[in-house]
């Protein structure tokens, strides 16, 4: 059998080890609130586990109560550390009231020979704890079709980590129940809840745990990384490799007959005047607003992208060319709407519009729109033309 002090020198080494890899690699990195309540936790369940190696010793009245309050502590963090996930705040004065209610109660059930002091209200309050914070994770985890990215790779981290905190919270009522029932001595009490088991299944839960909260953590990162490498930054439009490589995903519908729909090209028309007129944060602001514009129009299932400097792409899903004209004019009617400072005006916008059809490749598609484009260009700016239908439409207004 594995004796306790062993077990407790290495769960102390264990929670050392993860409260130095998690301040120096995660918590440092995110500084996030429940980084910090973690690192609190890992610091607070060391100190306990080191309290109690006094057991047996002249300072056991001192430390034993010591140490179960620190154990509180530790869980009452985690609970804390559970609630910052949503940006939600526990009052210090709600934390410190089951760590003192176990301090009191373990003094007064006479820590100086009983290693046990305090041992239900103790063992409540971790259940107590344990149960909050399994409860808070749960409710924390997003659910829903609609979800974004990051609640989508948010939420099975939090439900293991829910389901974590649930499973030891049963396991200390089960110890709080056993203990009230039949004492430590009683062999069920030994035997499931003793120390030594207490010792291993903390110690795994520790070390899941901080794996669970580094995942969490590196996924912000990730994704912001991910959403800084798709997305152009001055529009939040798509990148031109971004909106290629989702374009080339949908052509696979299209090549299959399933999916019909259109190419648009967009140049805006005497855009270097903007920025000579009025200055380069003026061009910045008509590339902007023409993005927004696009956004409010299309649907969730086209795609719109900054093809290059003051040049956009589109695809119109399921539209065909004549309804693509449509799309373009309801984004020229968002842009007459748009307030503009004073004395500025935005600029005019030609189109080249291609028709994505089965027998055709992606690449060749945006040649047709480009070269459409060319010939809106050519013929006078501020219009929509059509590929290789001779159609050479002059926006109206
Ligand atoms: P055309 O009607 O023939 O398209 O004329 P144009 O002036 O729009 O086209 P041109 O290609 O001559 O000029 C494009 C200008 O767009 C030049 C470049 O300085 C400007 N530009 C490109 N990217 C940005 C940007 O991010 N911000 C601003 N303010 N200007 C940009
Ligand atoms: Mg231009
Ligand atoms: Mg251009």
């Amino acid at each position: 059998m594995l004796d306790t002090v062993t077990l407790r020198v290495s769960f102390g080494v264990v929670a050392l080890t993860m409260l130095m890899l998690f301040y120096l690699v995660t918590f440092r990195s995110t500084r996030s609130a429940y980084c910090a309540w973690w690192c609190a936790a890992l610091s607070l369940f060391l100190a306990g586990s080191a309290a109690y190696l006094l057991d047996g010793t002249d300072l056991q009245g001192i430390f034993n109560p010591l140490g179960n309050a620190l154990l509180v502590g530790g869980t009452a963090s985690v609970w804390a550390g559970t609630r910052a996930v949503t940006g939600q705040r526990v009052r210090s004065i709600v934390l410190g009231v089951p760590v003192v209610l176990t301090l009191v109660a373990s003094a007064l059930d006479d820590p100086t020979t009983n290693v046990w002091s305090g041992a239900p209200v103790f063992l409540s309050m971790m259940t107590l704890m344990l149960a909050l914070s399994s409860v808070e994770l749960w409710r924390a985890a997003p659910r829903g079709v609609e979800l974004r990215l990051r609640e989508r790779t948010y939420a099975p981290i939090l439900r293991a980590m829910a389901v974590m905190a649930g499973m030891l919270a049963v396991f200390y009522a089960g110890r709080t129940i056993a203990f009230v029932a039949v004492g430590q001595d009683g062999l069920l009490f030994e035997a499931v809840f003793g120390t030594e088991v207490t010792t291993l299944v903390t110690t795994v839960m520790l070390a899941t745990v901080s794996f669970s909260m580094t995942s969490l953590s590196h996924v912000d990162d990730t994704l912001d990384l991910r959403a800084r490498a798709t997305h152009d930054g001055l529009t939040g439009l798509l990148n031109r490799t971004e909106f290629l490589r989702l374009a080339a995903t949908k052509w696979r519908s299209v090549q299959h007959g399933q999916v019909r729909g259109s190419v648009v090209l967009a140049d805006l028309d005497h855009f270097k005047h903007i920025n000579d007129q009025y200055g380069h944060a003026a061009g910045d602001y008509a590339l902007q607003t023409f993005a927004a514009a696009c956004r409010g129009v299309v649907r969730s299932t086209d795609l719109v992208g900054r093809y290059g400097g003051e040049e956009f792409v589109l695809f119109l899903d399921g539209a065909r060319p004549e309804h693509a004209r449509l799309v373009a004019s309801k984004i020229n009617e968002r842009l007459r709407s748009t307030l503009v400072p004073d004395g500025m005006s935005l600029p005019t916008v030609s189109y080249g519009v291609a028709c994505a059809d089965a027998g055709r490749g992606l690449d060749e598609t945006i040649e047709l729109a480009d070269a459409a484009l060319y010939e809106a260009k050519t013929l006078g700016r501020d219009r929509v033309v059509l590929a290789g239908t001779g159609v050479r439409d002059r926006e109206a207004g």
